[in-house]
């Protein structure tokens, strides 16, 4: 289809830095959005509905799944999580790229539906240093902190299944490898075709 835009997946054990840094790239990229989930999980202190997550209780998610509208959907951490289908393929139609912050689950079941799916691992510099991060955030409670340590080894084992892998240490650096991945996709001849091409057709007249 005509100006398609690029699907993302980017997955990373909690604390890793994945909504830091998808934050950051959309910031400076108006082309590029990303998919606000659904979730049954409490809220945090400073989140906000329908901007970090739309938060929606049990039978809501329920029914909303009978429905068929989650594009995927998984439970991490005891709480469901869900992508809206119908957002994600709107916003793809409009050339708009899209990037879906989800789980390892969420992101295979999204790369079987849409095999052009680009899927990015995010890892800490150490499981040390990724648990100082999870308690900085100082958004969770210890009990909370500890089950997702546990499943972090988990997690981070499902980095083999990505296209590719940022290690964020430094987060600049780290930042303008998520960048330049963006930036590569959309060279892709392609894209490139479909966006110059009146200019292919002038260079070869
Ligand atoms: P954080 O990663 O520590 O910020 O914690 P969150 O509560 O925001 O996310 C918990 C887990 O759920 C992470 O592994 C996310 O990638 C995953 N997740 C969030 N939204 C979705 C979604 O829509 N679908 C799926 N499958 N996973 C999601
Ligand atoms: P995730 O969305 O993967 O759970 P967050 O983006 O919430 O992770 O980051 C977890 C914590 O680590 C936040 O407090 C964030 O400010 C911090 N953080 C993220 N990246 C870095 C980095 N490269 N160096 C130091 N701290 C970081
Ligand atoms: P948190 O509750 O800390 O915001 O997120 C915990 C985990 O759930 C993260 O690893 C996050 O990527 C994942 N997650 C968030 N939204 C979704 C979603 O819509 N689908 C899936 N599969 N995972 C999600």
């Amino acid at each position: 289809m005509a100006n398609l835009g690029t699907l993302y997946t980017v997955s990373a054990p909690s604390g890793a830095g994945k909504t830091s840094l998808v934050s950051a790239l959309v910031k400076s990229n108006p082309e590029v959005c990303v998919s606000v989930s659904h979730t049954t999980r409490p809220m945090r202190p400073g989140e906000i509905d329908g901007v970090n997550y739309h938060f929606v209780d049990h039978a809501t998610f329920e029914a909303m799944l009978e429905r068929g509208e989650f594009l995927e959907h998984a439970r991490v951490f005891s709480n469901l999580y869900g992508t809206s289908q119908q957002w994600v393929v709107d916003t793809l139609k409009q050339g708009i790229d899209v990037i879906l912050e989800i789980d390892w689950q969420g992101a295979e079941q999204v790369r079987k539906l849409m095999p052009d799916t680009v899927s990015l691992f995010i890892l800490p510099p150490s499981l040390a240093c990724l648990r100082q991060r999870l308690t900085g955030r100082g958004q969770d409670d210890t009990a909370v902190i500890e089950a997702r340590m546990s499943e972090a080894i988990s997690e981070i084992s499902h980095y083999v299944e990505a296209d590719y892998l940022i290690i964020n240490d430094d987060f600049t650096v780290a930042l303008a490898q998520f960048q330049a991945l963006i930036t590569s996709q959309h060279i892709r001849r392609a894209r490139q075709i479909e966006r110059h091409s009146q200019l292919l057709t002038e260079l070869l007249a």
